[in-house]
């Protein structure tokens, strides 16, 4: 079957982001980086005081 997403195969890693968040469409099944070249992050406190607060914009589901 083909695959045009990168829930299967062809995730090229980014080095320069690594991730753990193997739920996501874009990254990397075995390797714990992302296959996007850019990722947005951003927040949803109206005042971020830890990392907790952050999170990845660029999130696809599965
Ligand atoms: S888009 Fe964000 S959450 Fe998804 S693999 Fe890349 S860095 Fe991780």
């Amino acid at each position: 079957m083909k695959d045009s997403t990168n829930g299967g195969c062809a995730c090229t890693p980014n080095q320069s982001i690594k991730c753990t968040v193997s739920n996501c469409a874009h990254h990397c099944k075995d390797q714990n980086y992302c296959g996007l070249n850019t990722i947005t992050v951003g927040t949803h406190e109206a005042n971020p005081t830890q990392k907790e607060c952050t999170d990845c914009q660029s999130f696809q589901m599965k």
